[in-house]
């Protein structure tokens, strides 16, 4: 009977209706859960006014903050993924590349080249965590060893911006190989007495961690940022104990004298360009 048939649209309850209002003005605070309007969130860098807790930002997003305007100049953008291991888990690695460069418009988690930071010219490397975890596989090390290399050759101070969950598993042994590749460059780098900043940013882990992270003159975080080679869940269940309060959080890492500086995001160009200005 016809009116037993179900109805060509449905309607969802008002209770479960998102409203415009929580949607579109206002947005929740992933640490203290204040709701902070997003006009003001966004003019604040993304970070919350009320615990100084920093969302993460896209690659865009952290070139505006970090760059002066239009400063950028992108080097190697044709250097491409491939899957050379035909890797499938729950999805093929060439999908999986597809998706997110759909999603990010990159061709791999990084971009590089030269910039200015208050007028001081850099070369730059920024990771972009929205592109597979920021994973660090071949482009990204070879991408990031080329950058260092032209830091070499003009004199230049380098800046990387990290934000990473480590190797890229699906290239296996070769995303490993990255560690090494871009750890000597960087020993050369050093060795030509040329300035390298490692700036880690929410979160920087794993295989990226133990690499150039950690190897910068001079180490900046962000405040609130996880740093760290395993998750502390891994540890806990390692070491069978408790992990203190904070633990693998940019504060700890200072106070523990892995980092040097914990610097707020509003701050961070500032301070990047009175450390060129101090070392360079
Ligand atoms: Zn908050």
């Amino acid at each position: 009977m016809a009116w037993f048939r179900k109805p060509k649209y449905t309607t969802i309850p008002v209770t479960q209706r998102k409203s415009e209002t929580s949607e579109g003005l206002w947005i929740k605070c992933k640490d203290c859960g204040e709701m902070i309007y997003k006009k003001d969130w966004e003019d604040n860098l993304k970070v919350c006014p009320e615990c100084n807790y920093h969302f993460r930002l896209n690659l865009q997003e952290r070139i505006a903050i970090v760059l002066d305007k239009d400063s950028l100049q992108e080097d190697d953008i044709n250097i491409l993924p491939t899957d050379f291991l035909n890797f499938t888990d729950s999805k093929s690695y060439k999908e999986r590349l597809k998706i997110a460069q759909e999603k990010t418009k990159l061709n791999d988690a990084v971009i590089t080249g030269t910039g200015t930071i208050n007028g001081h010219k850099i070369v730059i490397g920024i990771l972009d965590f929205n592109f597979m975890g920021g994973s660090m596989g071949s482009v990204v090390g070879e991408k990031l060893t080329r950058a260092i290399e032209k830091a070499i050759s003009t004199k230049l101070p380098l800046i990387i911006i990290s934000s990473s969950g480590g190797a890229r598993m699906q290239e296996g042994i070769v995303s490993l190989m990255q560690m090494a590749k871009t750890s000597s460059a960087i020993a050369r780098l050093d060795t030509s007495n040329i300035l390298f900043i490692s700036v880690l940013t929410d979160p920087t882990t794993g295989g990226v961690t133990a690499s150039f992270a950690s190897l910068g003159d001079i180490i900046i975080s962000e405040a609130n940022a996880l740093i760290g080679f395993a998750g502390p869940r891994v540890i806990e269940q390692t070491i069978n104990q408790q992990l203190p309060k904070g633990f693998q959080r940019a504060e700890f890492m200072l106070e523990h004298g892995l980092i040097d500086m914990v610097v707020s995001r509003k701050d961070l160009k500032q301070t990047l360009s009175q450390l060129l200005e101090l070392l360079s």
